[in-house]
């Protein structure tokens, strides 16, 4: 398994494996490219069917277009057969001609692959574990004015070199845009040598320690200081979430309901508060994601509310340390990074049980632990996280990642906390493990039809259609 860094990345919503994942391919392909003057970029499958509203041509024309025009094409009904998220590079000649073709994978929570067996691109020059790793300074969102349109993709569309343009994205033409960066990271270096739930835990039998500490020989004692600016830009989401009024970007007016939530909540006594705490500050977070916020993908942008929801309330209602945070998420990471490696993450792949129903277990197993389970009542919560979102799709409307997205952050958070007090009632023995469950979602995710997987074509997508 990679490293976590590689799970929790640091970037600019709404989507990770539309935005952050091509954004990375595009300043691949033009440092490999530097003499070019012109490029072709089709997008396949889900990135095609739902790009215009998760903002993909955004995020690769703001790399490519400042060296040439970039010409776009649309394919939402071909699916090349190594990930739904699939996209083509090619450098455009000046006879018309296209050379140097590129095939590349966004496979979810912003990494990429060229393929099996392949090894992951990584962009040179760029650091494998920068401190922002794809954070992107020239993006700015203000949250009023921005907006982008779902027009359906279809065909071909081709660009202007400048400015960048989106149909309904509003750019001021100074600031705007997701800039090409050095930062992009996709560094594929393995750091773990066990990449099963079972093997970990036998290791923590024969140690005498947690999951929190596996993570610390495999990673080294500067995965604290990475973990903790993590810890800090959740922690600013939460909080500008909570204090952000109005409506989110795009088409379907959607308010903002965490400030109202929060409000309400706090009127409220003992438990009836405390769901709705985690209620709006998983709202809070999936908000500023679906409006561009700066957020962490934990796994993935569309999931990234659950775990900073759980964690901040487990922080300020029960005043845990900042360190017994850290390990917390540390335990997290490698309930999704297992997940990540022997499943997949990604809702154009195994739909949305492979993003919520992940992060969901994430923050199960961290509750666990911060209440202090054993490990096997830790596996219990985050097996429970995932078992009980099996088959859930990935359906959203207009392709924008607000419905079901944001709603469903908060129900998962308040579910993570039942799974911890569920495992923690228990003494941690259970029939279905978490390797288990884990193989189990990622048969049903290849068994959904692909409608369910991202492509806005089935289930709640069609109330707008
Ligand atoms: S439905 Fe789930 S998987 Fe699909 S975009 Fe929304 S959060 Fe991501």
């Amino acid at each position: 398994m990679e490293s976590l860094r590689e799970l929790y990345r640091i970037g600019i919503g709404p989507s990770s494996s539309h935005t952050m994942g091509p954004q990375a391919a595009a300043q691949i392909y033009l440092q490999r490219h530097p003499e070019a003057r012109a490029f072709d970029v089709t997008l396949y499958g889900s990135l095609a069917a739902t790009g215009k509203g998760h903002m993909t041509d955004v995020a690769i024309l703001g790399v490519l277009e400042p060296q040439g025009p970039v010409t776009l094409h649309w394919e939402p009904r071909t699916f090349l057969p190594f990930h739904p998220n699939g996209m083509k590079f090619a450098v455009l000649q000046a006879d018309g001609t296209l050379s140097d073709p590129w095939t590349v994978y966004s496979i979810g929570g912003g990494a990429l692959s060229e393929g099996e067996g392949k090894p992951t691109p990584v962009p040179s020059g760029s650091s494998s574990h920068p401190a922002h790793p794809v954070s992107s300074p020239g993006v700015v969102f203000d949250g009023h004015t921005r907006g982008y349109a779902p027009t359906a993709p279809s065909g071909s569309s081709s660009h202007p070199a400048h400015p960048v343009s989106s149909p309904g994205v509003v750019f001021d033409g100074h600031t705007r845009g997701y800039a090409p960066t050095a930062t992009a990271n996709v560094s594929p270096a393995p750091l773990y040598d066990l990449n099963t739930m079972e093997d970990i835990i036998a290791w923590c039998q024969q140690s005498g320690r947690t999951f929190w500490e596996y993570v610390e020989r495999c990673e080294g004692p500067a995965i604290w200081d990475y973990l903790r600016e993590v810890w800090q830009v959740m922690q600013e989401a939460v909080e500008r979430g909570i204090n952000h009024e109005g409506v989110l970007p795009g088409p379907l007016g959607l308010q903002r309901k965490a400030p109202v939530y929060y409000v309400k909540a706090k009127g409220y006594k003992s438990n009836l508060q405390s769901d709705g705490l985690v209620y709006a500050y998983a709202l809070a977070v999936s908000e500023e994601n679906a409006s561009g916020g700066r957020i962490v993908t934990a796994p993935t942008c569309g999931s990234c509310g659950v775990l900073p929801a759980v964690l901040y309330h487990l922080s300020r209602n029960h005043t845990f340390s900042e360190e017994r945070i850290l390990h917390a998420l540390a335990t997290a990471g490698l309930i999704g990074n297992l997940v990540k490696h022997n499943a997949s993450i990604s809702g154009a792949d195994v739909g949305c049980q492979g993003e919520v129903g992940v992060a969901c277990a994430m923050a199960s197993g961290a509750a666990c632990q911060l209440f202090g389970g054993s490990v096997a009542q830790i596996e219990y919560a985050a097996e429970m996280g995932l078992e009980h979102h099996l088959g859930m799709t990935c359906d959203p409307v207009c392709g924008l990642v607000q419905i079901p997205c944001i709603e469903r952050n908060a129900f998962a958070a308040a579910r993570a906390l039942d799974a911890n007090f569920y495992a923690s009632l228990s003494d941690g023995q259970h029939r279905v493990s978490f390797d288990r469950i884990v193989r189990v979602m990622k048969q049903t995710g290849h068994d959904l039809p692909s409608l369910y997987k991202e492509t806005s074509e089935g289930g709640l997508a069609k109330i707008h259609r």
